[in-house]
């Protein structure tokens, strides 16, 4: 089991965040809450067991609950809208949308859930062709 230091921040940069603790689990969500709350075909979630320090901008953090779901809170940043780790008390995990890192997680995908929610839009890395920007 290793230690990982985990920092990132929202689109602004305002918000920044470490999270501290071993890395648990990956997952590509394709659950209907996560396209909702990310706008994408799938939320890419981290899930690491330890603590998390707002290292800036943590009176911009915002976050809404649905008020049908268990735990479902997506968290975000006041100003920019870009989404933001929390820490679920419930679990002792922090939540971290992976697209908020600014550095590599030590941890790959494992796997992608709640694919018999998807789009079929959504990726799925079945061979599409790559570019590193937009295409020509
Ligand atoms: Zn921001
Ligand atoms: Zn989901």
């Amino acid at each position: 089991m290793s230690t990982s230091m985990l920092s990132g921040s929202c689109l602004c940069g305002e918000v920044r965040f470490i999270a501290t603790g071993e890395t648990q689990r990956f997952y590509h969500c394709h659950c209907k809450r996560c396209r909702k709350a990310s706008g994408t075909g799938h939320a890419s979630n981290l899930f690491l067991k330890g603590t998390l320090s707002w290292e800036g901008g943590e009176d911009l953090v915002k976050s809404y609950k649905l008020p049908e779901a268990e735990r479902f809170t997506n968290t975000f940043c006041g100003t920019c809208g870009g989404r933001v780790p929390r820490f679920v008390e419930s679990l002792d995990i922090v939540f971290i949308p992976a697209g908020s890192l600014d550095v590599e997680p030590d941890l790959a995908p494992q796997a992608r859930i709640f694919t018999g929610s998807g789009t079929d839009w959504s990726c799925d890395e079945a061979g599409l062709p790559g570019f590193s920007e937009y295409p020509d």
